[in-house]
């Protein structure tokens, strides 16, 4: 392979083997080219038409290159907390082992926690995460730092025994002073609100969160539905469901990110349809507490929006997407036992399309205007035989391949990793950071 590194304003054409463009067509080059102009995506097509222009360089690749995956919902400092209360339901699993260790957290934790989970999504192929987290701001420094694209979402609540800086208000606060600061930072940062969920934020808190995303224009980050039993205190004192509460004070009137969203009737997913709410769906950190299997196929029959989210390493374990992308249509189809439940090639567009259409991002496809967010696997390696039609192509990417292919990762042009080493992030000096200070936290809690 030729060398990558370049100025972000040259202009430059990849030559691959096979370019997956998941455009409208879906259509596939055999080989192909995609040509990137400083952090976007300049042209993109087969081999035969390079209309050369002076000051061009070409950089042939071989293997196939896709989209960068989108992940929809993390908590990626947890890193700090990775495999913490394993074994508990989310109820004692947040109060017992997380929330504890949480309130002992300090900015410089959050950030090399962000920074090693930064590279560690990189490596998968990640090449934009939606975050909510606390210390949005070191955390967010952190993702500008890695290179990867972040849609940030300070999160909004009361966080026991975090002391008076942990209200809501102070949290709305510090959201609107980084939205202020932050949003659209060297056109990979996006500022959202992220209030934790509708049983740790109460009412006037939800109400304020709506005031301000409407003054911003902001993106609200919420946990919705996570668990059978949470909406009972909503259920009890309104006597409706938690997405029905969340449209009765206002919050979806605005931009939605309802992560999780496992335990809906069919009266919430109309809601979330009418209220055009998206819906980041986390199967295997839903799976990995026990919470459930969110009906994604009757989601997307209604037209609603969904990408894929890791949820935090604290209950994942890992921030490969590749998993969540495999696991998504495994689920839909051993719930509706029904093997046309999930197409494969809607279980591939979930990882890219759909989290580009959730987070509201020009980013997901390969195709000029696009965001210059790429990946490149090895084609040479036995999951991709036969491979030989296109359908077989897309076949092994969903039911064969695996993060372990990526070798290269472009995040708006920049090339974050070059021969499968993540090249933005210090990584044993993250590694090193993280393990010191996961010492520190787990005296408290589980
Ligand atoms: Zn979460």
């Amino acid at each position: 392979m030729g060398t990558t590194t370049t100025a972000l304003d040259d202009r430059v054409r990849y030559v691959a083997d096979a370019v997956v463009t998941m455009d409208a067509q879906r259509t596939v080059h055999r080989p192909g080219m995609v040509e990137v102009h400083g952090d976007r995506i300049a042209a993109v097509g087969p081999l035969d038409p390079p209309e050369r222009r002076e000051g061009d360089r070409e950089v042939v690749l071989g293997g196939l290159l896709m989209p960068g995956l989108v992940n929809c919902h993390g908590h990626t400092a947890m890193t700090l907390l990775r495999g913490a209360g394993d074994g508990l339901p989310l109820g004692r699993w947040l109060s017992e082992a997380i929330w504890p260790r949480e309130a002992r957290l300090t900015p410089d934790d959050a950030y090399w926690g962000m920074a090693l989970g930064c590279a560690e999504l990189l490596a998968a192929g990640v090449t934009t995460t939606a975050e909510q987290y606390l210390f949005p701001r070191a955390v967010a420094q952190a993702a500008l730092d890695s290179g990867i694209r972040c849609v940030m979402a300070p999160a909004i609540f009361d966080l026991p025994g975090a002391g008076p800086d942990a209200t809501w208000q102070r949290c709305l606060d510090v959201a609107g002073e980084l939205h202020a600061d932050l949003d659209g930072w060297g056109g990979r940062m996006t500022i959202a609100l992220g209030p934790h969920s509708a049983y740790t934020v109460p009412e006037d808190g939800l109400v304020a969160t709506a005031k301000i995303a409407s003054e911003l224009d902001a993106l609200v980050h919420i946990h919705v539905a996570e668990t059978q039993a949470e909406d009972e205190p909503i259920r009890s004192r309104y006597g409706m469901s938690t997405p029905a509460y969340l449209a009765r004070v206002g919050l979806l009137d605005r931009r939605v990110l309802a992560a999780h969203s496992v335990w809906l009737s069919d009266e919430d997913l109309d809601l979330y349809r009418a209220h055009d709410v998206a819906v980041a769906h986390c199967p295997q950190s839903n799976g990995k507490l026990g919470s459930g299997i969110a009906r994604v196929p009757d989601m997307l029959a209604r037209g609603i929006r969904v990408g894929l989210g890791t949820d935090g390493p604290a209950s994942n374990d890992n921030l490969d997407l590749w998993e969540e992308l495999r696991l998504a249509p495994i689920l839909a189809r051993a719930v509706a036992v029904d093997a046309a439940a999930m197409a494969t090639g809607e279980a591939l567009a979930l990882a890219n399309l759909g989290g580009a259409g959730a987070l509201g991002l020009d980013v997901g496809t390969l195709a000029p205007g696009h965001r210059a967010d790429l990946v490149r696997l090895d084609l040479d390696d036995p999951v991709f035989v036969p491979g030989g039609t296109e359908s077989e192509l897309i076949a092994h990417l969903v039911w064969a391949a695996s993060s372990r292919l990526v070798t290269d990762v472009w995040v708006g042009g920049r090339h974050v990793v070059a021969d499968r080493t993540c090249t933005s992030v210090d990584v044993r000096e993250a590694q090193r950071n993280v393990f010191e200070r996961v010492r520190r936290l787990a005296r408290a809690g589980h």
